[in-house]
C-alpha cells in the first residue's frame, strides 16, 4: 500500500471543522503529503428550487462572500496556499467528490457526527461522499455524542 500524498480535507466551515482539520495534519505530517481544501456552496436555487417567490441572487452573492473569506481565513491559518484551495458550487457529496478526483487526491477527509441508527450511521454528507468514492474516505468523528453508548 503506498503512502497518502496528496489529501483532500473537506469542510463545512462550522467550528467542527477544526477538529476534522486537526486530523487531516496529522496524516500531512505523517505522510509529509500535500494538503487541499474544498468548501461547497450549495446554490439557493437547488436548496429551494422556485419555491421562494423572490429573487435570490443578493442574498446568494452574500452567502459566496462570507464563504470565500472565510475560506481563505481557515485555509491560510493551515498554512494551505490559494492554489489548493477549492471553492465550489454544486452538490456536496458529488463536488467533494470531483474536486478530489480532479486534484488527484489519495484520500477525503470529512466529519462525521456518529449519530445513532442505521440511516444516520454517519453524518450523511459524510456518508454521501463514502458511496462512490474513488479514493479513500476518513470520517473523523465530531459533535458531542462522545458520552453517549455506540
Ligand atoms: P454533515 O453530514 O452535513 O453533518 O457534514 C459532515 C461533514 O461533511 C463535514 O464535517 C464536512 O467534512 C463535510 N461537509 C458538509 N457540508 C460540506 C460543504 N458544504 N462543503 C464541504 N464539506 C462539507
Amino acid at each position: 500500500m503506498s503512502d497518502y500524498r496528496k489529501i483532500m480535507l473537506a469542510v463545512d466551515l462550522t467550528e467542527e471543522s477544526l477538529k476534522v482539520a486537526q486530523r487531516a495534519n496529522q496524516l500531512v505530517k505523517a505522510f509529509d503529503a500535500e494538503l487541499h481544501i474544498v468548501h461547497v456552496i450549495e446554490p439557493l436555487s437547488l436548496a429551494y428550487g422556485g419555491d421562494v417567490p423572490m429573487d435570490l441572487s443578493t442574498v446568494q452573492e452574500q452567502i459566496q462572500d462570507q464563504a470565500a473569506s472565510h475560506l481563505r481565513e481557515f485555509a491560510n491559518s493551515l498554512n494551505v496556499p490559494e492554489a489548493r484551495q477549492h471553492l465550489i458550487f454544486g452538490r456536496p457529496e458529488s463536488e467533494i467528490q470531483r474536486t478530489a478526483e480532479e486534484a488527484g487526491a489519495d484520500v477525503i477527509i470529512v466529519g462525521s457526527h456518529g449519530r445513532h441508527g442505521l440511516a444516520l450511521l454517519l453524518g450523511s454528507t459524510a456518508n454521501g461522499v463514502l458511496h462512490g468514492a474513488r479514493c479513500d474516505v476518513l470520517a473523523v468523528r465530531v459533535g458531542n455524542n462522545d458520552s453517549e453508548a455506540d
